[in-house]
């Protein structure tokens, strides 16, 4: 059956049939004010229309939003956080365009089309985006907590810290979330040559490979420490965007880059797989501070990934 919602990922999760067809462009055209006017759908066409009168779709979709933001209240009880976390907008249909900072640039950056290096996605979205380096620290309660509270993020590992349990992170991608590469050793690679850094990087895009079958797109160096010979080793082997941070939470406090030491639209945060042994608190300590601080100043915890082209074409 085609309809015009039968891409809506929201349609697919609510199940089949013809009353979801409704309630999907109910859904559509109640969407939060985040869909712009023409990517709203027209009336569907057909006799399935008919066997779901819309005052009973509007109702069950009531029912359904009511019972979600009950259970993200109570979830967010259940973790202790002072706060219950904001749902993001709709992923952006149109990407933005990804450029790196200013005084972020290596020669050549843009003429030889090496990974953008950035720290905010331009939007107007109210979202900042969540990032978890490292891997020393495989905390299952963090991964409970995650689920529980429907939060979305990205991971950037490091060989020598995940490769003792391969087993967590799978369980991590299988949630939903993306790993990426933050090389195999976790070295400072400015100033290094060129094939050692090629070697640190490419050789983490082969190790993902085998062990969670995806070469990432995304790669950040450790301590945010690059030069070209970074980025073009990057690029050779399937990395598309260098991501670093404008803003770090630790356990008990946060590190702002901007001046005005506060979040903005798009920023991308970074945190780390760290627990007791490293700092004076859990994972589920460290997101309690992420989250309450993030809702507090009335932002959405949404998906990087959900802001970037694929830019796959890119390979041919
Ligand atoms: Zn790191």
């Amino acid at each position: 059956m085609i309809t015009v919602v039968q891409n809506d990922k929201k349609g697919a999760k609510w199940g089949s049939g013809p009353r979801v067809l409704v309630l999907a462009l109910v859904a559509a055209v109640l969407a939060a004010g985040c869909s712009r006017p023409d990517a709203v759908p027209g009336p569907a066409q057909g006799p399935q229309l008919y066997l779901a009168p819309p005052a009973q779709a509007l109702q069950d979709y009531a029912d359904r939003l009511r019972a979600a933001t009950t259970a993200r209240a109570a979830a967010a009880r259940r973790w202790g956080l002072q706060r219950v976390p904001l749902p993001p907008p709709a992923p952006p249909a149109d990407k933005p365009r990804i450029r790196t900072r200013p005084g972020f640039e290596v020669q050549h950056h843009e003429d030889w089309d090496l990974p953008p290096v950035f720290t905010t996605v331009p939007t107007r979205d109210k979202v900042v985006f969540l990032t978890i380096d490292d891997g020393a620290e495989k905390d299952p309660a963090f991964l409970r907590m995650m689920k529980d509270l429907k939060i979305p993020y990205s991971t950037f590992l490091s060989d020598y810290l995940v490769r003792d349990d391969y087993d967590y992170f799978r369980a991590v991608q299988d949630s939903g979330v993306t790993l990426n590469n933050h090389t195999l050793h976790h070295r400072y690679l400015r100033g290094r040559p060129y094939e050692e850094q090629e070697r640190e990087i490419c050789g983490m895009q082969d190790v993902m490979e085998r062990e969670f079958g995806t070469r990432p797109r995304l790669f950040r160096p450790p301590y945010g420490a690059y030069d070209q010979n970074t980025l073009r080793a990057a690029r050779s082997c399937g990395i598309r965007y260098a991501p670093i941070w404008n803003a770090e939470v630790f356990v008990d406090h946060w590190e702002f880059r901007e001046a005005d030491q506060r979040l903005h639209p798009g920023d991308i945060v970074l945190t780390h797989f760290r627990g007791r042994r490293e700092w004076n608190g859990t994972m589920v300590d460290d997101m309690r501070r992420f989250l309450d601080h993030v809702t507090a100043h009335g932002f959405a915890v949404a998906r990087l990934e959900d802001y970037l082209e694929d830019r796959l074409e890119d390979d041919a």
